[in-house]
């Protein structure tokens, strides 16, 4: 890994991409945090409660590994499950976390994201799992986010946002943007009447080319981890939503 940017650059990065957040309209003015592991373990966060189109690099907060605030200032609330994350993947640097409209709209309506229907996302990000609802700041919430994220680099949590986690802010960024444009994509297709699956085959043949393409970012159709919500999930099943893994 190259060098890592010093610390005010970080602190720049982190305004920078919670503003770009908003601007897109991945979040509500206070809603999201982003999070950048340093070096030494500690983490660098944005604030609680702060307008993000009005956040300055000076007020980002500084943590140590489990989120209690070393310096001044008050971490997000959403810190825990920044922890969590960073706990469970060593590889990781960087956190977004959003309220991306399209994507939480699936999981209202009880739809999951874990269907083969773009390639690229396939050969990249891999189905995107939905965490239960959990009361937002507890352990209801972090538990199912901990046990998720080890085997895909974006989580939807139900009814509230999407966690992305990245090598550094501009890959966990990336990742919300293939989460939303891939939630309207769908959206649109099941507007004009269907979102066709590909095959199972069609989803062999495109995993076998990520490792031509120097790909290996984790990616759920290659990590299947044996966990109950992804070891029955079967591609090209023409399933949705909740209950398709008991088929
Ligand atoms: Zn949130």
């Amino acid at each position: 890994m190259s060098a890592s940017p010093d610390l005010v650059t970080l602190r720049r990065q982190i305004a920078e991409i919670a503003r770009l957040c908003w601007e897109r309209g991945y979040i509500g003015a206070v809603d999201g945090n982003v999070s950048v592991r340093l070096d030494d373990g500690s983490l660098l966060v944005t604030p609680s409660g702060t307008i993000k189109f009005l956040l300055e690099p000076d007020m980002i907060v500084h943590t140590d590994a489990r989120g209690v605030p070393s310096g001044g200032g008050r971490a997000s609330s959403e810190i825990r499950m920044h922890v969590v994350c960073y706990e469970e993947r060593p590889d990781i640097r960087a956190i977004v976390h959003a309220h991306p409209p399209t994507a939480v709209a699936f999981s209202l309506a009880g739809l999951d994201m874990m269907q083969a229907l773009i390639p690229e996302l396939v050969v990249t990000l891999g189905a995107v799992p939905t965490a239960p609802y959990g009361t937002p700041g507890t352990d209801e919430l972090a538990r199912p986010v901990r046990e998720l994220i080890r085997c895909a680099d974006a989580v939807i949590m139900e009814r509230h946002g999407a966690i992305c986690v990245g090598l550094d802010l501009l890959d966990a960024y990336k990742k919300l943007e293939q989460v939303e444009h891939n939630a309207r994509i769908t959206f649109m297709a099941r507007l004009l009447g269907q979102a066709r699956e590909m095959s199972p085959d069609e989803v062999k043949r495109l995993l076998a080319t990520r490792q031509d393409l120097g790909i290996a970012t984790t990616n759920v159709y290659c990590t299947h981890c044996g966990m109950p919500g992804f070891a029955g999930v079967r591609l090209g099943t023409g399933g949705e939503g909740r209950g398709r893994e008991e088929k």
